[in-house]
């Protein structure tokens, strides 16, 4: 996906410990910077340094806002870090992280990756209570809930606080000298922690540890609460759920190819997702060329599968800016054509398989076959390597409202006349958990409106998803009814 129409991430994490002193804020910076994939708006960094906080953050990217801590040494022990994108919450500097406050419980300073489910209900009552919230990023929330706990220490205090908050955190705290890391007992999102020569990093992906050349890592256990101070790396669990429920599509998607997450590398994960759509794809091609970058990985395992010659028919220009406001569609194809350029040689005269990962309102993709038309192709079918997505998501992912996604509208059939395609087919939902090595672990919510845990879904989404039952039910009612008949129908797409 480009980004004019794209689902977006709300934000990664990093965190340093070290036993003696070193340069905090340049570790934090190069593990912001492998992961500013995962949110582009703003970016910052807490430390402490002489026994006080010190917080420094935002609008931008970590080249930018952070490049002043690779000037000079900052030696101190501890400290966390933050890329974010704005949903909710605005592109303010006001909702940049990390959020540092100084409460009853002493200085906390919090990073976060997620989305409290349960937000709007909890702060109608701190609200009601006479609590004064600065952000409406719901991570101010949780530092409200720790404020107020009559716990006697921070951390009894975390074990109270955090029963309470449902949906998806994969956060990083300071309190004084101490750094926690959690990661909610369902797993929604990825969080690693690795050690070397007394020097803990925490981050989102493991391509942040790559960086600062940290091999041996391990993921955190759902409901795992992580506590590094000066008496080491000990481990506490805030209780278990039955299921986890780790995002898909950080595997579809969001993460680097280069990262693990979830036990998978992310592109050989993307690779099996190529290989299944192809497996089960008849058409006729003689090129299969991916959507650059999002589309790679997916491509190639399409290619080799299919048996089709992978080619770069597409070039993508890293240098175009991201945030382009386009009202009209003249500007839109001309951010398209900005970011993405055929390359005629590798398409005039051919049948060609475009692949990407996922499909949200189909305007870019309708540019982009157009795009590939006006290069010369003979044919333009389009695969993407994830469902239908149907359905918004409440854990921390930006996914456009129902009306919006194009999915919610028209069959592929019609998307494909929509975009002017040859054909367009989607990986089914099943061909997905082929390619996962726990498919009972993951959370499919925006593909199938099955939410792992209670949403708060308008009336109007509700109505949605009554009508859907309502329908599936009957259709299901209907094939019963005339099965003998079913194999006799045409195909449909
Ligand atoms: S609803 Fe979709 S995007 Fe959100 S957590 Fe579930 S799989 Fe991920």
């Amino acid at each position: 996906m480009i980004e004019s129409d794209c689902i977006e991430h709300e934000c990664g994490v990093a965190a340093v410990h070290a036993r003696d002193l070193i340069n905090i804020p340049e570790k934090l910076f190069f593990t912001l910077f492998a992961q500013q994939h995962r949110g582009q708006e703003s970016t910052g960094v807490a430390y402490r340094k002489d026994g006080r906080t010190v917080v420094y953050k935002d609008l931008g990217m970590v080249s930018t806002v952070l490049a002043r801590y690779l000037e000079r040494e900052r030696l101190c022990r501890v400290g966390i870090g933050h890329v974010r994108y704005s949903t909710h919450g605005g592109n303010k500097l006001e909702n940049a992280q990390p959020i540092l406050v100084d409460c009853n419980k002493g200085e906390i300073a919090l990073a976060h990756n997620g989305n409290i489910a349960n937000m709007p209900i909890i702060k109608e009552r701190l609200f009601a209570e006479g609590s004064i919230f600065q952000t409406s990023s719901d991570s101010e929330l949780i530092l409200h809930l720790l404020s107020r706990s009559r716990a006697p220490s921070f951390l009894e205090a975390l074990h109270e606080v955090l029963p309470e908050i449902e949906g998806a955190y994969s956060m990083v705290l300071m309190h004084d000298d101490t750094l926690i890391a959690v990661r909610d007992p369902s797993g929604f999102r990825p969080l690693y922690v690795g050690e070397q020569d007394g020097v803990t990093v925490v981050a989102s992906e493991t391509c942040a540890l790559d960086i600062v050349k940290i091999s041996n890592y391990r993921e955190l256990e759902p409901g795992e609460v992580l506590i590094v101070d000066h008496l080491g790396a000990r481990s506490e669990h805030i209780g278990k759920r039955e299921a986890e429920s780790r995002c898909v599509f950080e595997l579809i998607y969001f993460a680097r190819p280069d990262s693990q997450v979830f036990g998978h590398s992310v592109h050989t994960a993307r690779k099996a997702m190529g290989r299944a759509l192809a497996r089960s794809d008849e058409v006729e091609a003689d090129i299969v060329v991916p959507i650059p970058d999002s589309g790679n990985s997916a491509a190639l395992g399409y290619a080799e599968a299919s048996g089709t010659p992978l080619e770069f028919g597409l070039t993508r220009n890293h240098y175009a800016g991201r945030s382009f406001i386009m009202p009209t569609t003249a500007e839109r194809d001309l951010a398209v054509r900005m970011k993405l350029h055929p390359v005629r040689e590798v398409i005039e005269g051919r049948r060609v398989v475009l692949v990407d990962d996922s499909l949200v309102r189909g305007t870019t993709a309708r540019l982009l076959v157009q795009l590939v038309r006006e290069a010369g192709a003979r044919e333009v079918h389009l695969r993407l390597c994830s469902p239908e997505i149907r359905w918004p998501c409440f854990f921390g992912i930006d996914i456009p409202t129902r009306r919006e996604l194009i999915s919610n509208a028209m069959s592929p059939g019609e998307i494909a006349r929509y975009i002017r395609a040859d054909s367009v087919r989607f990986l089914t939902l099943e061909e997905l958990q082929s390619c996962l090595n726990a498919p009972g672990a993951y959370c499919y919510a925006c593909f199938s409106g099955a939410y792992p845990i209670e949403v708060p879904l308008t009336d109007e989404e509700r109505a949605v998803g009554r009508e859907r039952d309502l329908r599936e039910m009957r259709e299901a009612m209907d094939i019963a009814e005339h099965r003998g008949a079913a194999h006799n129908a045409p195909d449909q797409e």
